[in-house]
C-alpha cells in the first residue's frame, strides 16, 4: 500500500528505470506550485508553475534525484513593504531509497532520516520545499540599501532620499528627534 498518489504533480514514478543500476531518465516537466511554498515575505504563489528539469538514475539502493527547479516568487521588503517579484533556480539532490531493502536493527534510527520510495514512487515536495527555503533571504530586500519608511509619516525613502520634516513633531516622536540630535552633535 503506497500513501502516495500517483497523479500528484510532485510524485514522480520511477518503474520504467526497472531498478537497473545506471538506467537515467530526464524528466522536465511544469507542475503547479503547491500552497506555502517559501516563507511568508517571499514566496511562490500557489498555482504558479514551477519548471522542473531533473535527472532520475538507478543506483543500487534506490534512485538518485539530481536537477533544478526554477520558479517565480513574489513578497515584499521587510523594511520599506514595496512588493519584489524575484526568479529563484534551486539545485535538487537526493538518494530515495527502494522501501523493501532490508536493513540491520542498528540502521532504524537512520531509517527515519532518508527519503524513501513507496511502490517505486518517489515525493518531490519535501525535497523542493526545503530547497526553496534554504535559498531564500530570510530578510528579502527590494535593494540591498532600502533606506526604509520615514518613522514620522511613512513615506518611502528610496523614492524620496531628502524627505525632511520641518513642522512641528509629534510628541510620540520628540524622544526619538532628541535622541538623533544627539548623535548628530557628537559627529
Ligand atoms: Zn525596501
Ligand atoms: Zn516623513
Amino acid at each position: 500500500m503506497s500513501s502516495l498518489d500517483p497523479r500528484a504533480p510532485l510524485v514522480l514514478d520511477t518503474r520504467e528505470l526497472g531498478r537497473r543500476p545506471g538506467v537515467q531518465r530526464e524528466l522536465v516537466r511544469d507542475v503547479e506550485a503547491p500552497t506555502e511554498l517559501g516563507i511568508e515575505v517571499l514566496h511562490v504563489p500557489p498555482g504558479e508553475q514551477v519548471h522542473l528539469d531533473l535527472r532520475l538514475e538507478a543506483v543500487m539502493e534506490g534512485v538518485l534525484v539530481t536537477g533544478t527547479a526554477q520558479a517565480t516568487l513574489v513578497g515584499e521588503c521587510v523594511r520599506c513593504l514595496e512588493s519584489i517579484e524575484d526568479e529563484i533556480v534551486v539545485d535538487l539532490q537526493e538518494l530515495y531509497v527502494y522501501d523493501d531493502i532490508r536493513h540491520d536493527q542498528s540502521d532504524e534510527d537512520l531509517d527515519d532520516e532518508v527519503s524513501k520510495l513507496e511502490d517505486d514512487l518517489l515525493d518531490l515536495e519535501p525535497l523542493l520545499r526545503d530547497a526553496v527555503v534554504l535559498a531564500l533571504p530570510f530578510q528579502p530586500l527590494c535593494q540591498d540599501d532600502c533606506p526604509g519608511l520615514c518613522v514620522e509619516c511613512g513615506a518611502r525613502l528610496a523614492d524620496d532620499p531628502d524627505h525632511g520634516h520641518e513642522a512641528a513633531i509629534d510628541p510620540r516622536w520628540a524622544g526619538l528627534q532628541a535622541l538623533q540630535q544627539d548623535e548628530q552633535d557628537e559627529d
